[in-house]
């Protein structure tokens, strides 16, 4: 048999029927991903299985440094096929790590390749991939269409034009690309320089001076209203903890000032910074009714030398084992209380937070909202079969999950898309097994609404995206459209 077959993973009839009837055939929305719009937007063609697979892939980089790979063959300078090579003289040492399953479900997916990669079938794999890049059907737009890819939402700064963005709406893409704002930058007051590099940038992109803390606010508001007016609704927050030590605005304008007087924020300060722009940017959401993520727990840049050298996001960040619950509670608490809580995805990055996280969903109900703070998918280093059992577990035995939005890639790859078929096998196989241990009844009526809802509906309804899932035609306005 071959290694990727029809019921990889599933290990029961039972979920091999829920994956194949109900899972398989639910379009994606990957709502939450670091693709770039750009290569969208121009429909890159990659030149070969180097660019489009190994490129930007720390995973890949961690494993190969771990295997005694020399740096060169990971970022350096060595020609790409060598590189390649490198890669897949490592993949037979990564058996149990899930490099191994994503290599084949990926190989198999995009190319139909079903041989092993090794030292040994690396050049006729490089072979066969190169010559179906080159064809319309594995462009970045030919891959969305071939994955039923309905939206895709990317992470972008608030200073960013969205110059791309606005050509894919205009033009006949059925997927839609739609932004999300990420404003880490605005909180780095601990860190003049940048910070003020970055609030010139802000000055240029919301055409206005920016001289005190009310004008840094007014103009994140107008990118905000920018970004809503481009069909975004979503925000992301990348924080190793909630902020939760509140200030008044007079602390807050004066920490700014001084920041931007080239003085550095304390990290008490920062924290006071950072919590009352939170606060900010929470009621900006809630008030246009976005949905807001909190990416937590995230121990970055742990190698100050291979920083320095290689910069951030190369491969040298762990799970933190920062306190969550009490900041995490405070702050949605301290919304609540002035009734400007958006709709909020938690993320967490430690395993050990799994039920922390789980209970915190229902301290926050949505008043007729379904799970309005929900319990996000298992996150990089959770994102394997493990890490998303534990997820799908913690969940089901504290929340709903019948009402869990599911699955995104959170991935800088277009090879990427079958994280969303590999969640999916998990799920089913979760339930197939309840099913016949007789845990869960076996009744169509109960787990294909579930099932579907998980892979896709869910996160269609509750995300309230403009239009996801109806094909571009229905987004160009119609003269009984305009009538209403
Ligand atoms: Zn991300």
């Amino acid at each position: 048999m071959k290694f990727i077959h029809e019921n990889f993973l599933l290990h029961t009839r039972t979920a091999a029927r829920l994956y194949h009837q109900y899972a398989e055939a639910e379009p994606i929305f990957d709502y939450h991903c670091h693709l770039s719009p750009q290569d969208i937007g121009e429909n890159r063609q990659f030149k070969n299985l180097f660019e489009i697979w190994l490129e930007g892939d720390h995973y890949k980089w961690r494993a190969m440094r771990a295997n005694g790979v020399p740096e060169r063959y990971c970022t350096g300078t060595t020609p790409p096929f060598e590189k390649f090579q490198a890669w897949a003289a490592t993949v037979p040492h990564t058996l149990r790590n899930p490099l191994y399953h994503w290599t084949h479900l990926e190989l198999k997916r995009y190319f139909g390749i079903d041989e092993l990669l090794d030292e040994e079938s690396a050049a006729r794999i490089w072979k066969k991939a190169n010559e179906q890049l080159a064809t319309p059907e594995l462009s970045a737009q030919g891959i969305l269409k071939r994955f039923k890819v309905v939206a895709v939402c990317t992470t972008d700064d608030p200073t960013d034009t969205l110059e791309h963005h606005r050509a894919l709406a205009a033009s006949g893409l059925p997927t839609r690309v739609l932004p999300t704002f990420r404003p880490d930058k605005a909180l780095a007051v601990h860190q003049p320089a940048p910070f003020n590099a970055w609030v010139k940038r802000l000055e240029r992109a919301a055409d206005m001076e920016v001289r005190d803390l009310v004008q840094f606010l007014e103009a994140l508001q107008a990118r905000h209203e920018y970004f809503h007016a481009n069909g975004c609704r979503l925000s992301d927050h990348g924080l190793s903890q909630c902020y939760a030590d509140f200030c008044s605005v007079k602390t807050a304008a004066a920490i700014f000032a001084r920041a931007r007087r080239g003085r550095a924020a304390s990290p008490v300060e920062q924290a006071q910074f950072g919590t009352f722009m939170m606060l900010f940017f929470g009621r900006l959401d809630a008030d246009k009714n976005w949905t807001k993520q909190l990416h937590l727990g995230a121990l970055r840049n742990n190698n100050e030398r291979l920083l320095k050298q290689l910069g951030p996001d190369t491969g040298f960040d762990s799970i933190g084992d920062f306190p969550q619950g009490t900041a995490l509670a405070a702050y949605l608490n301290a919304l609540e209380r002035e009734r400007a809580l958006p709709k909020t995805i938690i993320y967490n990055l430690n395993p050990a937070d799994n039920y922390l996280f789980a209970t915190m969903l229902g301290n926050f109900p949505g008043d007729g909202i379904a799970a309005k703070v929900q319990m996000g998918s298992g996150w990089w280093f959770l994102d394997q079969k493990e890490g998303m059992e534990w997820q799908l577990n913690a969940l089901s035995n504290l929340g709903l999950l019948s009402r869990f939005v599911g699955m995104v890639t959170d991935s800088r790859s277009f090879m990427s898309y079958p994280r969303h078929e590999y969640f999916r096998r998990v799920l089913c196989n979760l339930i197939g097994r309840d099913v016949e241990q007789g845990e869960l009844p076996n009744d169509q009526k109960l787990l294909e609404p579930m099932i579907r809802n998980i892979c896709y509906r869910n996160a269609r309804q509750y995300l309230a995206v403009p239009e996801v899932g109806s094909g571009a035609k229905a987004r160009k306005p119609t003269t009984r459209r305009r009538a209403r």
